[in-house]
């Protein structure tokens, strides 16, 4: 294959990783998107005003407030997203959906 034509085709490759990617992000969320987009509304406010304990105590709080509950599933999906606490989950999980 000529140079270009290689280029141009590992260019695709990536981009459909990344959409492969992104798509299983969506399609593994813990709970419901809206949910999750209101938890970050939430954290924002809340540490805004009393700073990260660093441990989920903000995120278990709204989750109780919506008649849920941390669940260890949740937990080990926000750890995968690089989020080990309530500011964590703000910074790196966020961004995702952005
Ligand atoms: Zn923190």
């Amino acid at each position: 294959m000529p140079y270009k034509q290689e280029k141009e085709h590992r260019k695709q490759i990536q981009k459909e990783l990344a959409r492969k990617e992104k798509e299983s992000f969506f399609s593994n969320l813990p709970m419901e998107q809206e949910l999750l987009i209101e938890l970050f509304d939430y954290l924002d406010t809340e540490l805004a005003s009393s700073g990260c304990k660093h441990d989920y105590n903000l995120t278990s709080n709204f989750l109780n407030s919506k008649g849920k509950h941390l669940e260890d599933r949740v937990i080990k999906w926000f750890q995968e997203q690089r989020g080990y606490c309530d500011c964590e989950i703000l910074l790196n999980v966020e961004e995702k959906f952005e």
